[in-house]
């Protein structure tokens, strides 16, 4: 057997990794490895437990310890042992995280073939988003193939002079994983969500689902969001909001002092990711900084304001199933409250960023990459998805 080693250090990287372990689980030849940094363990751990997978090997890396230069420095050194035990033939990193940069170096500087999975994002400025879109950038420079969700991704690859049979376009694993979870239709987990669900249908309100997370987003902008959502739900009565807030201490402190004690406003943890799934498919307006659950969102017509000031996901923006918004109160309640008063919703199945089989085809790309003979025709398919 032949490991691939899949790394998921925060939440997005464990629902985006998921897909593919799946699609690896009854492979005769690779044997897929989840390998968990200590970043964001709870919530790595609760959103593979979604997927009936769990981490095999778990760093002893806590959470953003050592700064900016420390973090990344312990994790290459904690990845380098594992990469120096298990000897696997490749490493897939996801995204633009510390732990992605840090498996794809530990991995590089042992001759381990690196596969980037959600290659090619680029937003055009190494400011922002801050360090992501630098993180990306190195992680292309040394990886050995680039798993592109689209084709404009595909393209900015090209364009950065990566080479082109290197570059293998898949569609983007969050859709496969947002389907699957979706299909199995599991009743809701969380009691607040379960109750939330009650009201709503008992009194025919409309839910708006809002996520805010990124860093940049932290401080003032956050409070300007936050009470932004406040005033949508005073000026939509037939609307009930739903927060489930990342487990840092700050965020929670913020949520609650702008938003706790309304009746109509629903502050939890975060959900599961079925949970999550089962929330994002039934609402009216999604608000939100994430750029995994714009990508999630066109699967259920769920029209998307994006609260941030640029996006490095343009297919949503430019497919018109997502608008930017930015943090400005004054324009987001003025954006929502045109969703909200037209009921507007998108079209159903034509999510710009994959068509749910984009693990299949990493899985062909990979067999491709260690050189096993045999059908490769999935990593081939060519991919235009019209929205
Ligand atoms: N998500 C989840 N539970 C929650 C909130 C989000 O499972 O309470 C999922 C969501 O469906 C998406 C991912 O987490 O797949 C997005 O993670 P996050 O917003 O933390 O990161 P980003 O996408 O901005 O990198």
């Amino acid at each position: 057997m032949k490991e691939v080693v899949l790394l998921a250090g925060t939440r997005p990287e464990a629902v985006k990794i998921a897909p593919v372990a799946l699609a690896l689980a009854d492979h005769p030849v690779l044997r897929p490895v989840i390998v968990r940094s200590g970043r964001d363990a709870g919530v790595v751990e609760q959103s593979l437990r979604s997927f009936g997978l769990a981490a095999t090997v778990e760093l002893d890396v806590p959470g953003r310890t050592g700064g900016p230069a420390g973090l990344p420095a312990r994790l290459v050194a904690q990845f380098d042992r594992v990469l120096h035990r298990r000897d696997p033939a490749v490493v897939l990193v996801q995204g633009g995280t510390t732990t992605a940069l840090a498996g794809a170096l530990a991995a590089f500087w042992r001759g381990i073939p690196v596969a980037h999975l959600d290659a090619g994002l680029r937003a055009g400025d190494l400011a922002g988003p801050f360090p992501e879109e630098g993180t990306r950038q190195l992680i292309a420079r040394i990886a050995t193939l680039h798993l592109a969700p689209t084709d404009d991704a595909a393209a900015a690859l090209l364009a950065e002079g990566m080479v082109d049979r290197r570059i293998v376009v898949t569609g983007n694993t969050v859709v496969d994983a947002v389907q699957r979870v979706a299909a199995a239709d599991l009743p809701a987990r969380h009691p607040d969500l379960a109750l939330l669900e009650r009201v709503l249908d008992e009194r025919s309100e409309r839910l708006v689902l809002v996520t805010v997370h990124r860093r940049e987003s932290w401080g003032r902008p956050l409070d300007r969001v936050l009470h932004a959502v406040r005033a949508i739900v005073d000026r939509h009565p037939d609307v009930r909001v739903l927060l489930p807030v990342h487990p840092d201490p700050r965020l929670r402190a913020a949520a609650r002092d702008a938003l706790g004690g309304h009746e109509r406003i629903v502050v939890t943890g975060p959900l599961d990711y079925s949970d999550f799934v089962r929330a994002l498919r039934r609402a009216a307006l999604v608000l939100t900084d994430s750029g995994g659950v714009q990508e999630e969102a066109p699967t259920f017509g769920v029209p998307v304001l994006v609260l941030r000031d640029t996006a490095e996901r343009v297919a949503a923006v430019d497919a018109g199933c997502a608008w930017l918004v930015g943090t400005d109160p004054i324009r987001i309640v003025a954006e929502a409250g045109w969703v909200l008063g037209s009921r507007l919703r998108l079209p159903l199945g034509h999510n710009p960023f994959g068509d749910g089989r984009a693990a299949s085809r990493v899985r062909g790309a990979l067999e491709r990459l260690v050189g096993l003979p045999g059908d490769f025709s999935t990593a081939s398919l060519p991919l235009r998805i019209p929205c």
